[in-house]
């Protein structure tokens, strides 16, 4: 009987839902009577977007097939319930139970969560895995989140993003003079101390603002959810690569009363659904990424080209410094940002003579 409810996933869900109903029913089966909960979660993403929307709707669905119906998660899209920015708060002050964001928007009120999304030049999805997961990087996240009353747990990556759209073309570090560019996190003030001026903006707005000149350029993620967006037929020049963004990971967070309210193995489904959830993320936009880029190579309308490297150069040096006075401001950046650079020489020395010299042997 337990077997064919774990095979029969949702439906067998609603049936010990029933039964749960009808206590006296079911005793027998210890597992059937256990109390339910029911969550909500919010999200800074579009609801049901691909890729980053997709993620807490299919954490809530799998959650709920794993649990048998004992844990079941509402998902609100940025503005159904709370607005992009502020998951936060929401689920820090308990008024949801949980939230799907990506923690550099809390840059301003925790600034070290920064190192937990992506830094320029930073970390890629394989390596921030390993440092979140194998290097402490998921203890000193969840230490920074204790004052907030929040539990994080990586959720999705998207990859090496892609480096934006822009209605005019960059050849040079002066092209950068007076950008106005959408660009969130640390990516945005070295583009600012580049000369630009950079703006956040939650996704949604992104295509208008792009389309009637209030931005000269955006970033967003990559060929997958920019097409989505029709960021394609805002803007000519597609820049790579994504040197603000090279392989951010998402965050799901918690209520701490909320999680310590749940038993000790429905803490476990979560948890491992949301590491399933980061290798499913990042597939998804490899696959995604793939599909979208095609259509963008045939658009006429459409030129994909890299950063000249003298605009890197810069880029990257800028980033230095801004980093440098983070960890220098801010003790808790201090404390990660050291963690975060001394896994990042490790790994790279791995990366360089696996994925890079690998890379570099194929041929494109
Ligand atoms: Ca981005």
């Amino acid at each position: 009987m337990k077997r064919r409810q774990f095979v029969g996933g949702l439906a067998a869900a609603a049936g010990v839902a029933a039964c749960a109903k009808q206590e006296n029913d079911c005793s027998a089966d210890g597992a059937t009577a256990q109390q339910t909960y029911q969550w909500s979660c919010v999200t800074s993403w579009p609801p049901r977007f691909p890729g980053l929307g997709m993620a807490p709707e299919n954490l809530a669905t799998r959650v709920e097939a794993a649990s048998s119906g004992r844990l079941r998660i509402k998902v609100y899209g940025a503005g159904e319930l709370v607005p992009a920015f502020e998951v936060f708060d929401a689920v820090s002050r308990g008024t949801v139970e949980m939230g799907h964001d990506a923690s550099y928007y809390h840059k301003g009120k925790v600034d070290a969560a920064q190192f937990f999304t992506a830094i320029p030049f930073g970390m890629t999805n394989l390596e921030l895995n390993a440092w979140l997961y194998y290097g402490g990087g998921m203890d000193l996240w969840r230490e920074l989140y204790v004052p907030f009353d929040l539990v994080p747990i990586a959720t999705g990556n998207t990859g090496v993003q892609m480096g934006g759209w822009f209605n005019k073309e960059i050849n040079s570090v002066d092209d950068l003079k007076g950008l106005k560019m959408r660009i969130p996190g640390l990516g945005g003030e070295v583009l600012r101390r580049a000369g630009g001026t950079p703006v956040t903006l939650p996704g949604s707005e992104i295509f208008t603002a792009l389309q009637t000149g209030a931005i000269d350029a955006t970033e967003w993620v990559g060929p997958y959810n920019d097409t989505s967006f029709g960021l394609h037929k805002a803007a000519r020049y597609y820049y790579y690569p994504g040197w603000q963004e090279p392989g951010p990971g998402l965050e799901t967070i918690v209520n701490k009363d909320a999680w310590n309210s749940l038993p000790p193995d429905l803490q476990e489904i979560v948890s491992t659904t949301c590491q399933a959830l980061t290798t499913d993320v990042a597939a998804e936009y490899t696959h995604g990424n793939a599909m979208s880029l095609q259509q963008l190579q045939e658009d006429p309308n459409v030129e994909i080209r890299p950063f000249p490297p003298e605009v890197l150069v810069l880029l990257r040096s800028i980033t230095q410094e801004v980093v440098d006075e983070l960890m220098a401001d801010d003790p808790a950046s201090r404390k990660i940002g050291r963690a975060y650079f001394d896994y990042l020489d490790k790994v790279s020395a791995n990366s360089r003579i696996s994925e890079l010299a690998y890379f570099q042997t194929r041929e494109f």
